[in-house]
């Protein structure tokens, strides 16, 4: 086991600074709070928690990943808390203590669904701080080093979890040498013959070709150095893992590989990496389409190197890597590589800036997560594709949100907030102003603009694809419609006591509620309102004395909504004669109907799905259709008894197309209008009639009939339009 100096040693030769008082109170605490456990080999458990601390000080981390690595089992597996280790060793490596027993209880070979969650969490945990993922990669590496010891039904089940997620986090994190070691010991575990046969070759091969190996090594360092370059050329060959893997993905027997061994020259500058392929290139025939240089464009995970492949010493395809020291130690050893110390030097200057580059990189990360068309990516081979029908968000404060794809910044509000959600005007999509309603993109920074005292428009509803924002819209909806329904219901009765003669009053209305078999007054008052119950039978309630004036088939009075006869909101969808939309309706679909009488859409740019919209009663002829904010309705302004509430009864992914009017302010130049139409042709939307109307010389309106399939698909179209440089404004018409 590792005494407590060598660990001490083990930092100070990085760095020179190290916190000694730190690293002791961390041993003996561990050490203490394991006791006398053991691992499945027999060994103390405390043998653990130190192999994890010395994998990381090989990649030279801090003191605080350090101390947590130390620690990294004790709050799950013996009797210490956070709040004492919070105590001792202070809130920072807390923190990263409890990120790491939060990990530990996922289990990521499990359901895809409760992958997807797990993975979910996983990220939140990293998000806190990278380093928490650094010490649970080195944690899972000793495992894996270990594992012949578990029994052999957990053994397969951990290193399929180390193939399909850590290994390819290790990967994007940019740790090679990790990497290749989880995918190895996976292997080796889950696929043993083949491991084995690729073991057996690859011995084979470098026992033939060992000779060839260290003639390339001399003859390219002996080459670079007569053209004075300092150079030091290694062979290399592919970690086993990966030979199977080309063979699998390309149907080809090992004698086929061609790129087994390649050859690295590591360099101490760059103009030196470019001299060396100078060199190089000059000296060999190179074998076309194989050189890159991602050193002028370095790959996502910063990775940085050239590559060409040339035919070299002896007729041998040898491939070659050229990168400088800092460029193989960041190829190596990644995010971890950036050297949080560099030369001995105390790096624990600014945590702010550690903070932001851990930040940088997990947005790069989640990003990642939703390209899938980069082949020498990881995605393709992983699990991590699972995650595609997510979308991970941040908050300013770097907070992570996970939403499925299509959210939008509105169910990212709700996500972070009801209140925050309710209260959204607007949204800041990585620092620009956007639409409440554009698709967030992994990585996509978001913050919500709100206003106090607003209500979500009901539209929303309709819009948003979590539940948590849809249910939250229909509540503070719902809440809104009944308050307004109550407060009309609230006007009828009290009319209705004062023509039988009567004062109304809320309590003797409480009492009377049996009789009414409601809950509240307001159950009873927004009934009324809604035209669900007769406000002579409330009067009649309290004073049951009272004979209404009223008989069935009377004209009711006006103001009351119980004149309708609409006692239930009934679902129906009506058939409607000749209606006037789009080609495939033969039905309006509109819930919050009862009766038999005709509906239509209002003429002009009427409603599509989405608008919040209402039925305007027009007796004899029958109910009338209008978007909320058409400025038509302001004519039935004081006739609150011919409107009706109502909503689509429509399925997400109907194809039919509605009736809408949009203007659009464009610049008066040839060409313009064909733009406008092929933009709104391409979305899919009709285009069913032009106007132009002059402005001035330069700008013309056009008032274009378009046939959309909802309020989306509009908002959209005015979003493209608006974007467009020819148009100055896009607007719909009843907007
Ligand atoms: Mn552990």
């Amino acid at each position: 086991m590792m005494r407590q100096y060598e660990l001490v040693d083990r930092v100070r030769r990085y760095n020179p600074h190290a916190d000694e008082e730190l690293l002791n109170k961390a041993y003996v605490y561990a050490m203490r709070a394991h006791g006398a456990q053991k691992r499945a080999s027999g060994d103390p458990y405390f043998t653990h928690p130190l192999e994890v601390a010395a994998i990381l000080t090989e990649l030279r981390l801090d003191d605080a990943t350090i101390v947590a690595a130390v620690l990294h089992d004790t709050i799950e597996d013996t009797a210490s808390t956070r709040e004492e280790i919070d105590q001792i060793f202070g809130p920072e490596i807390a923190q990263l203590v409890d990120g790491l027993t939060k990990i530990k209880k996922l289990d990521l070979v499990s359901k895809r669904a409760e992958q997807a969650e797990n993975f979910r969490k996983l990220l939140l945990a990293i998000a806190v701080d990278v380093r928490v993922l650094l010490v649970k990669l080195a944690d899972r590496l000793h495992n894996m080093r270990t594992l012949h010891y578990v029994p052999e039904g957990k053994r397969k089940r951990i290193a399929e979890e180390t193939l399909d997620i850590y290994a390819p986090l290790a990967g994007r994190m940019g740790m090679q040498s990790l990497r290749n070691e989880l995918e190895n010991l996976s292997f080796r575990t889950l696929m043993p013959e083949a491991c084995a046969m690729i073991e057996a070759r690859l011995a084979d091969l470098r026992e033939k070709n060992g000779e060839l190996i260290s003639r390339i090594e001399r003859e390219l360092t002996a080459e670079l150095q007569a053209r004075g370059i300092a150079a030091e050329a290694k062979g290399r060959e592919k970690s086993s893992y990966s030979i199977w893997r080309k063979m699998e993905r390309k149907s080809v027997s090992f004698e086929q590989l061609s790129d087994i061994f390649g050859f690295r020259v590591v360099v101490a500058t760059t103009e030196d990496c470019y001299r060396v392929l100078g060199v190089v290139h000059t000296k060999w025939p190179t074998v076309p389409g194989r050189f890159k240089d991602y050193i002028s464009t370095p790959k996502q995970n910063d990775y940085r190197s050239i590559h060409t492949t040339v035919i070299g010493p002896g007729r041998q395809r040898v491939e070659l890597q050229v990168r400088t020291r800092d460029m193989d130690d960041i190829a190596e050893n990644g995010i971890a590589g950036h050297a949080l110390y560099k030369d001995g030097r105390a790096a624990d200057t600014d945590a702010l800036e550690r903070e932001s580059r851990a930040y940088r990189w997990l947005r790069r990360t989640v990003e990642m997560l939703g390209e899938g068309d980069t082949p020498e990516e990881f995605l393709e081979h992983t699990k991590l594709e699972l995650f595609h029908d997510q979308v991970f968000c941040f908050s300013p404060k770097g907070r992570l949100i996970a939403l499925p794809r299509g959210a939008t910044p509105i169910d990212f509000a709700y996500a972070v907030h009801t209140d925050i959600g309710n209260n959204a005007v607007g949204a800041r999509i990585n620092g620009r102003i956007a639409p409440l309603l554009s698709e967030l993109q992994n990585g996509d920074e978001v913050h919500i603009v709100t206003a106090e005292g607003q209500a979500p428009p009901a539209a929303w509803e309709t819009l948003v694809v979590t539940g948590k924002a849809r249910s939250a819209i229909r509540r503070a909806t719902r809440d809104a419609v009944r308050a307004q329904y109550a407060e009309l219901g609230h006007q009828i009765v009290r009319r209705a006591f004062e023509r039988a003669g009567k004062t109304y009053q809320a309590d003797r209305l409480k009492a009377a509620l049996p009789r009414l078999a409601r809950q509240t007054v307001d159950d009873v008052l927004a009934a009324v309102g809604r035209g669900e119950m007769f406000s002579g039978d409330v009067v009649k309630a309290v004073h049951p004395e009272f004979v209404a004036e009223r008989s069935v088939g009377t004209a009711p009075q006006k103001g009351d909504a119980g004149w309708f006869g609409l006692r239930k909101a009934a679902s129906l969808v009506f058939k409607v004669p000749g209606a006037e939309v789009g080609p495939t309706a033969d039905s309006i679909p509109i819930r919050g109907l009862g009766g038999d009488l005709p509906v239509r859409f209002a003429p002009d740019g009427g409603a599509v799905p989405g608008d919040r919209i209402v039925g305007i009663l027009t007796p004899g002829e029958g109910i009338t259709i209008y978007p909320i904010q058409s400025s038509a309705l302001t004519q039935f302004d004081d006739q609150p008894e011919r409107w009706l509430d109502v909503r689509w009864d429509i399925e997400d992914s109907h194809q039919t197309l509605y009736p809408a009017q949009i203007v659009v302010s464009a610049i008066n130049e040839p060409g313009t209008l064909g733009t406008i139409a092929h933009l709104i042709g391409e979305t899919g939307a009709n285009i069913d009639h032009v106007n132009f109307i002059n402005k001035s010389p330069d700008v013309r309106d056009i008032v274009i009939d378009v046939e959309v399939r909802d309020l989306k698909h509009l908002t959209g179209i005015l979003s493209q339009l608006k974007s467009t440089s020819v148009v100055s404004k896009a607007e719909r018409v009843n907007g």
